[in-house]
């Protein structure tokens, strides 16, 4: 059900609700509503007359005859003393009343005498056959001075059922008029409140279809607003992902086919040319083999980290350690080539961390020094330590990164440039393994460069021990 149908029907259900309580107090109720709201006034009037009744004679009577006509009420005022009653003043002007009615005989005021104690109001509503209206009568007693003033006031009752019908008429014209009110309110109201819906969902099928040039926003409402922000949000990080995953996809068929054709290729000719068959070519081929198995490896190390399938085994071991072992690995590299590592340590350090990821982020930092190192071939590796904390810095004199790069250089497949120069040829995945495995720790980690003099990679690491 939309929105709209939803709406109308809380609207109606709240007309409905309204003419129930409207219909009880206005139908259902209005006999007792009536007769409560009577027998107020009438005892207000006896009340009244009571209080007149201190005045003179002459005021009193005045006084009662204009309540009387003020509430088209009949009145009788009796003073008793000594046993003895006697009216002392009156007032007749209802035709049906019941007061000064020949029906009305000595023995009703007696019992409404009887039946109003003193300083008590006797209430009562009374029929007379001859009038139709009800008659309600207030009875009421009071001492003063040794004399005791008895109060009657007589008040028609008018007849409920004329009101009654023009109420019902009424009742029936406020339903229709309410219900009709309801239902524009219904679709304006939910008009307006699913107009940004609306307009997201055309979006949203917008970018089902893969068109990443949408926009959800809507100021409407801020929590149309909000959820706006968060789907453009959506929106971009997943035009993000998609480039990434199209790049990802070329990176890989490019970096594989390369190998793969060079695999095959020598093969070829080595199987053809029996003169090919030497070790130069033998060695292009196996270093191919390496290239393509160190890159599904890092490929495989990177799915495993940042899919958080990888779980930290921490054990405690020596990072100094670790460090010079990693160097020695390049020893060959330095003979054969004229690089120098240097590793400037002032003590072993110890730290309580996954070695394996470690010793794949310092050979991941390493690797990429001596690929982006100067001429020079320098590359400086140090550890400094302060307080508990270990930094371990790895430093080139390459052409460095400039500033607008370094923010994406820890993203997958990112490159600022083709210039693998040297034997070790990149992944594009390196420094992302570094980031991965670095956030796994909760380990500070940064880059700091300077375009043209080179580049500083740096991490740190608690300490356990000295
Ligand atoms: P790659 O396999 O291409 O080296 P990395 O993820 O290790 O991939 O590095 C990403 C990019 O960051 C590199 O392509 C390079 O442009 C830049 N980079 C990494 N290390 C250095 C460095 N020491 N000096 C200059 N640029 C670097």
């Amino acid at each position: 059900m939309g929105i709209r149908q939803k709406m109308f029907g809380y609207f109606v259900f709240f007309c409905a609700i309204v003419l129930i309580v409207m219909g009880l107090f206005q139908v259902v109720f209005l006999d007792d509503i009536y007769l409560y709201t009577a027998k107020n006034e009438t005892a207000d009037l006896a009340n009244a007359v009571y209080l007149a009744s201190k005045l003179d004679e002459k005021s009193f009577k005045a006084r009662v005859l204009a309540l009387a006509d003020e509430s088209s009420s009949c009145i009788s005022v009796y003073r008793i003393s000594g046993g003895v009653g006697r009216e002392v003043a009156g007032a007749h002007c209802q035709p049906a009343c019941l007061l000064h009615s020949s029906m009305l005989n000595e023995s009703l005021i007696d019992e409404l005498y009887a039946k109003s104690k003193s300083e008590e109001m006797h209430t009562r509503v009374l029929t007379d056959d001859r009038s139709d209206p009800e008659s309600l009568i207030v009875a009421m007693r009071q001492n003063s001075e040794g004399a005791e003033t008895f109060v009657i006031v007589n008040t028609p009752l008018a007849s409920v059922d004329a009101a009654l019908s023009t109420l019902q008429y009424q009742y029936v014209i406020v339903a229709a008029i309410l219900l009709v009110i309801a239902g524009i309110m219904a679709y304006i109201i939910a008009s307006r409140f699913t107009r940004p819906v609306r307009a997201m969902n055309k979006e949203a099928k917008k970018l089902a279809l893969g068109n990443y040039d949408v926009d959800f926003k809507s100021d409407e409402f801020l929590e149309t607003a909000e959820l706006g922000l968060t789907l453009n949000y959506a929106a971009e990080e997943l035009s993000k992902l998609d480039t990434v995953q199209k790049e990802l996809i070329s990176n890989i068929s490019h970096d594989l086919r390369t190998p793969l054709t060079m695999i095959s290729g020598y093969s070829e000719v080595m199987r053809d040319i029996p003169d090919e068959r030497t070790a130069e070519n033998m060695q292009i081929v196996i270093d191919e083999t390496k290239r393509l198995s160190s890159l599904v490896s890092d490929m495989l190390d990177l799915s495993r980290l940042a899919g958080g399938k990888r779980e930290l085994k921490l054990t405690e071991f020596s990072l100094t350690e670790c460090i010079r072992q990693t160097i020695s690995r390049y020893s060959h590299l330095c003979e054969k080539d004229g690089y120098n590592i240097t590793f400037r340590s002032d003590e072993e350090v110890y730290v309580t961390a996954d070695e394996i990821l470690i010793l794949q982020v310092i050979y991941n930092l390493i690797s990429n020094a001596i690929n982006y190192t100067g001429n020079d071939k320098l590359i400086m590796v140090d550890q400094t330590v302060e307080g508990t904390s270990v930094r371990i810095s790895v430093s080139d004199t390459g052409m460095g990164i400039e500033e607008d790069k370094l923010p994406y250089i820890w993203d997958r497949y990112y490159r600022t440039g083709d210039y693998h120069k040297r034997g070790i040829s990149g992944t594009g995945l390196g420094l992302s393994i570094v980031k991965n495995a670095l956030v796994l720790h909760s380990a500070p980690f940064g880059v700091s460069s300077t375009p043209g003099a080179g580049s500083t990679f740096w991490f740190e690491l608690p300490t356990t021990k000295k």
